[in-house]
Order: structure tokens, then C-alpha cells, then sequence
């Protein structure tokens, strides 16, 4: 997918202005606090209708404004097809309006993921240095974005937690709180397969992509699930496995007035594949080493986008370099180059980082919000 042109409007400090991305990407140059963030949230913002960097809505406002927009015009590079994709977000009412080719979709689901682009960024290092929630969230995020019918179970799992959370605080009799087991362990074992799937299919590239930027040891993830799935478990068993373990924690729940087990206390473990055991990134992984894993894991984000939708993903790169040594650095360059990647849309505060597609990406320069060709 092709990025061709966009229309930003009251989008945090970068003002009312309309682009057009030469088909190659761009080089967004600036110093510090001018908005090259912020460009690239604008942008991102169009493939899951909210802020990468976790900002609510309403902090995305430009101040003294009451409402953001932006759109995109897309293009497929086969097809050659055109689409516009557009959002909106009024800060009174708290109302967001998306569309596609100007038509407003029944569910958000439906119109998600419509750029195929990934966002590197120096925060990223938290998917690795960060708790469970953090990487749950990068599978979430992926999953979603992926795998058909993974959002709605998520959102169905977390529907029915809620209330089931809610009797257990209350104290409600068991009757009350198991009356929501079958739906909490069928949306469940939904969520806890496909995460397990993807980690299982797509932990090779992890290590290879790891291994390649470290250009020394490897590194492993795997899947760690708060119930205990026996290799090769299918949807019926881990469902199973789920209603047991839940069956069993009866009493400890009760005791802590909240759900024990189940995918909301999922965990991806990252662990370096320096001997046997491995040590885990998070505990014992060198700055270097967590940011080496954090573009590894953005970059099977890449991949996924590569094969479950059969497109060049659309690349946005943060200022990601900046922090890693220069070897580290020429090999991830490398390996862009040779992956299959889409347009690129990088920024830097330095000149001198921007040596990606040989140096040939299109410069731009952005001051306090605006951006100049
Ligand atoms: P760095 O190189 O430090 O990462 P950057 O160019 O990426 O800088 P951004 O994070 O894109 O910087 O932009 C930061 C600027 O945007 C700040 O000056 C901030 O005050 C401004 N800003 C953030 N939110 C809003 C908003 N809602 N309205 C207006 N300006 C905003
Ligand atoms: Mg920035």
C-alpha cells in the first residue's frame, strides 16, 4: 500500500496542511520538540484509529481546537486502486468518525489495519524492559490487525471479565460468578490459540532477525500463557485446560476478589540464547540488547503484515537508530534493504542518520509543526 497523499488538520502542533509522499517515503528532518512524532503518530493513527504512543484522543487535539482531522489517500501497487481513509475526533463530545471512501463503518474492526504499516519507535524498548501488559498489548495490536475474529474475542473476553470481575468483588455466590465461565473460556481459547500460534510460527524470524542485528548470539521468545497448554493443544483443549484451571482457582479468586488465570495475565518471554537456559531479556538484557529485540519483534510485525496480507507494509521509523551501535545499526539497515518493505517514512534530528535506500529517500524539513519539501 501506497501512501499518497494527506490532509492534516489540528493534529497536535503540526496545523492545518495538506501532502503529498513521494512514492519512495521521505526523510523527515528537524530538531527536537518540532513535530516529526507527531507526523508520523498523524499518520499511524489512519491504520488503528488512536495514538501509538498511547495518547488518548483528546490530547491529539492542537490546543485552543476542538477537533483533528486526518486523511489518507491510499493506493495499491498492483491495482493501482484507490482509497481514502479519514478520521476525525471532536474533543466536546468525545466523538471520533472514521470512514472509508466517505462511508462510516458499523465497527471499528472493519476498517482497521487499512495502511499495513508499522511504526518503529525509541519507545519500543518497553515492549522488552516494560511488564506483561506491554507485550500483551503488541499481540493485541498485531493479532488484531491479522488475524480474522481475533478482536472480537478479545473484546468479548474482556466484556465478560469485567462483569465476572465485578461478582467477585461483590461476593456474589459461585452460581453468580461461574454463570460466565462458558463465555469466558470459549472467547478465551480464542485469544490464547492464536497468540500461541502466531508466537509458535513466527518465533524462527524472530531469532534469525535478532541474531542478524546482533551479529552474534540469538534470541528466543516464546509464548507463556497463564494456563498451562500441552504442546500441540487444540481450541477444544485449551479450552479445557482453561474451564479446569478456572475450576481449581475457585477458592484463591474469591480470596482476591478478581479472575487468577486466563490470557489477561499472558506473558511473551524474551530470553537471549547465550546457553541453555537463556537469560531473560528484560531481567539481564543490556539497553542495546532490549532495543536489538524490540526492532526484532517490529520487524516479525513486518513480516506478519507481508504474509496475512500479502503487501509491502508501509514503514515508519522514529528516530529509531540513534541508539545503537554502529554495527547494530548498518545491519538493520541492511536487513530493510533486503526485506521486502514498502514506502519508508523515517525521522531524524540528524543529517547524518539517514542513510537508509542508499541516502535516496526525498528530504523534508519540519519547524514548529510545518513541514517544508
Ligand atoms: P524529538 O526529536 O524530541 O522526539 P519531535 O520532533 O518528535 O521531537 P514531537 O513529539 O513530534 O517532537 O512534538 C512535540 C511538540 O508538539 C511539543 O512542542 C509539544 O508541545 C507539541 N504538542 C504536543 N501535543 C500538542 C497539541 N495537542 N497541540 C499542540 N501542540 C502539541
Ligand atoms: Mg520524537
Amino acid at each position: 500500500m501506497r501512501l499518497n497523499g494527506l490532509a492534516i488538520r489540528h493534529f497536535r502542533n503540526l496545523g492545518s496542511q495538506d501532502l503529498e509522499l513521494p512514492s519512495e517515503g521521505v526523510a523527515l528532518i528537524g530538531d527536537n520538540a518540532q513535530g516529526k512524532s507527531n507526523f508520523l503518530e498523524a499518520i499511524y493513527y489512519l491504520e488503528t484509529f488512536r495514538s501509538f504512543r498511547g495518547a488518548r484522543d483528546e490530547q491529539l487535539v492542537a490546543f485552543h481546537e476542538g477537533v483533528f482531522r486526518v486523511a489518507g489517500t491510499l493506493q495499491e501497487r498492483d491495482t493501482g486502486r484507490s482509497m481514502k481513509v479519514a478520521a476525525a475526533f471532536e474533543k466536546k463530545g468525545k466523538r471520533k468518525k472514521v470512514s472509508v471512501d466517505g462511508a462510516e463503518p458499523d465497527r471499528m474492526g472493519d476498517v482497521l489495519g487499512r495502511l499495513a504499516a508499522v511504526i518503529f519507535s525509541p519507545a519500543d524498548v518497553e515492549l522488552v524492559s516494560g511488564g506483561p501488559r506491554e507485550r500483551r498489548r503488541f499481540l493485541d495490536i498485531v493479532l488484531s490487525l491479522s488475524e480474522p475474529g481475533y478482536l472480537t474475542a478479545l473484546q468479548d473476553y474482556r466484556k465478560i471479565l469485567v462483569r465476572r470481575n465485578a461478582s467477585l468483588k461483590d461476593g456474589q455466590p459461585s452460581s453468580v460468578v461461574v454463570a460466565w465461565d462458558s463465555g469466558l473460556v470459549g472467547s478465551g481459547a480464542r485469544v490464547m490459540r492464536a497468540r500461541r500460534d502466531w508466537i509458535e510460527q513466527r518465533c524462527g524470524a524472530f531469532r534469525d532477525y535478532y541474531q542478524e542485528v546482533s551479529g552474534g548470539i540469538g534470541a528466543q521468545m516464546r509464548y507463556r500463557p497463564s494456563v498451562t497448554l500441552a504442546d500441540a493443544a487444540c481450541k477444544e483443549d485449551i479450552a479445557l485446560a482453561f474451564r479446569d484451571i478456572l475450576a481449581a482457582s475457585g477458592e484463591r479468586e474469591r480470596r482476591m476478589g478478581t479472575t487468577v488465570v486466563g490470557p489477561h495475565r499472558d506473558d511473551l518471554l524474551l530470553r537471549l540464547e547465550d546457553d541453555a537456559e537463556g537469560l531473560d531479556l528484560r531481567a539481564y538484557g543490556s539497553g542495546g540488547q532490549r532495543r536489538t529485540a524490540a526492532l526484532a519483534l517490529r520487524l516479525v510485525e513486518a513480516r506478519t503484515i507481508r504474509e496475512t496480507r500479502e503487501r509491502a507494509p508501509l514503514i515508519l521509523l522514529d528516530d529509531v537508530f540513534a541508539e545503537l551501535d554502529g554495527g547494530r545499526r548498518e545491519r538493520v539497515l541492511a536487513l530493510m534493504e533486503k526485506e521486502e518493505m514498502g514506502q519508508v517514512v523515517l525521522t531524524s534530528p540528524k543529517e547524518s542518520d539517514v542513510k537508509i535506500r542508499k541516502d535516496s529517500l526525498p528530504r523534508w524539513r519540519i519547524e514548529a509543526g510545518r513541514i517544508t519539501a
